[in-house]
């Protein structure tokens, strides 16, 4: 048998996304999570009969605004249909969602490469449409001692479903995909993307494509769901990857009649299980919703929303590396921790005149501090104004670098600006009498290490300057040096004392 080549694997991702409305999209009820079972429903959305959608002009427009930013073609025309199925958290029997003219479709987004050796690589969107979430079983909430129960608050939910092409080829790829786009729809505003809440949900598409001596053949396209997060998406793509072609191994390389399916991710045994042969869509009978009047856009609907975009990711990365001198890699670091640190960091950068020490003191420094105390930025205690102060101390010699940090540890834990911190501190320049006091002093109680210095020996000079900063946390250790340096050389020269 001959080698084979490695296969090829294809993930295409749909991706729902909750989009920040006040009210649901088809009748008035709050959106908001974490109130009690069905306190947010009415008869629109728990389905009874005689009453009418009235759909939600706020999420038509959030909806245009991530379809347009995902390069997508607004359609000038769009409607309603029913997604006729039965299940007890969709009272109506229907989903109202969106068939054969979806509000958006063909569009694109580009994801840089997560190796970074590749230059970023368009992931096509096939459509994005607007449709209305379903409710929430409860099977297991009380570890099978209760019986299921449902909460019908989120039923009625704005969602936007993405359906990217089948772009994507690594399990990494596609967690790179979800990121940007996260990312994308956070800096738009359009949603939280919150996958605990259930504000951003991914089911994946994959199969396997393999050279075979009759040619190109794919294995059957397995959709996996209820992956939890990025890395169980993740996850999940590799094991179905590695089990697919197990499969077709084991199978003698046949592919059979095996119809489309499925699986679950189960995050305890990190393995996916088949859950049921896949629908297709003449399942769910689509009819036009005959309760909704179709939408139409004028193109200058469309283009006011376009022109509201604001600076999206991949631009603003471009910026500040054309701008500011960064490398895409700390572009990136900076972009992805969203729009308000990104407008921090700009402050700092245009007020020290310097992109790379900015984004240096921004990510080494500030960024530990927010990951240390589980902050926003916008909660940071200090400004960018005085944290320039500090960063100019440590430019000008005035403060050692691992002075300074800790300028900032303390400026950060009593919430003060730079001139009273280090007041607080007793920083001042060291007075050069003080210094050579407290040299003289150093050099008295070591006279090995003075003899080693006098033979060539400067090593043990380092263990001077850490007793120097021990007795006077405010030295610098170059003064330090310099200064013991001189003093040994002056006792050489003169009479021995
Ligand atoms: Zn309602
Ligand atoms: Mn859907």
């Amino acid at each position: 048998m001959s080698s084979d080549s490695p296969p090829t694997v294809v993930i295409g991702l749909e991706v729902h996304v909750q989009l920040s409305t006040e009210s649901k999209l088809f009748c008035g009820c709050s959106t908001k999570f974490g109130a009690g079972p069905n306190t947010q429903t009415c008869p629109v959305c728990i389905g009874m009969p005689g009453v009418l959608p009235v759909l939600n002009r706020k999420a038509v427009e959030l909806a245009i605004k991530a379809a347009l930013a995902l390069n997508c073609t607004i359609a000038r025309s769009t409607k309603w249909d029913r997604k006729n199925y039965y299940y007890p958290d969709l009272p109506k029997g229907y989903q109202i969602s969106q068939f054969d003219l979806p509000l958006s479709h063909d569009g694109w987004l580009a994801i840089s490469d997560p190796k970074g050796l590749l230059p970023p690589k368009r992931i096509g969107i096939i459509r994005a449409h607007l449709e209305e979430d379903a409710g929430k079983s409860m099977h297991d909430e009380a570890a099978g001692k209760a019986p299921s129960r449902i909460d019908l608050n989120r039923a009625g939910t704005p969602l936007l479903e993405i359906v990217s092409q089948p772009d994507l080829r690594s399990a990494d790829e596609a967690k790179t995909y979800l990121t940007e786009l996260k990312l994308l729809l956070g800096y738009l505003g359009v949603s939280d993307c919150n996958m605990q809440e259930g504000s951003l949900r991914v089911d994946a598409n994959i199969n396997l494509h393999l050279d075979t001596p009759q040619g190109r053949v794919a294995t059957p396209i397995v959709e996996v769901k209820n992956m939890n997060s990025f890395r169980a998406v993740e996850r999940a793509m590799e094991y179905e990857a590695r089990r697919q072609l197990e499969v077709w191994r084991e199978t003698g390389r046949k592919l059979g009649d095996v119809p489309k399916s499925t699986h679950g991710w189960d995050e305890t045994s990190q393995k996916t299980y088949l859950q049921r042969a896949k629908e297709e869509s003449s399942d769910y009978r689509y009819f036009p919703e005959p309760d909704l009047v179709p939408v139409t856009f004028s193109e200058a609907q469309v283009e006011r929303v376009r022109a509201a975009l604001g600076e999206l990711p991949a631009a603003l990365r471009t910026r500040l590396e054309t701008t500011y001198g960064i490398t895409p890699y700390q572009s990136d670091v900076l972009v992805n921790q969203g729009r308000a640190l990104v407008d921090y960091y700009i402050d700092l950068a245009d007020r020290l005149g310097d992109g790379r020490l900015a984004g240096n003191w921004v990510q080494q420094d500030v960024l530990r501090a927010l990951g240390e105390q589980h902050l926003g930025i916008e909660q940071f205690p200090v400004g960018p104004a005085a944290l320039a102060e500090l960063i100019e101390a440590v430019r000008a010699g005035r403060l050692t670098t691992s002075r300074g940090r800790e300028v900032l540890a303390r400026m950060i834990a009593d919430a003060q600006p730079f001139a009273p911190t280090i007041a607080a501190m007793g920083i001042g320049a060291v007075d050069e009498s003080e210094l050579e006091k407290l040299c003289r002093g150093l050099l008295a109680a070591n006279p090995k290490i003075v003899a080693e210095v006098k033979e060539g020996k400067l090593k043990g000079l380092g263990s001077l300057i850490g007793a120097a900063k021990k007795k006077n946390p405010n030295v610098n250790p170059n003064q330090v040096r310099e200064t013991c340096l001189r003093l040994i050389e002056k006792r050489t020269a003169g009479p021995e004392l």
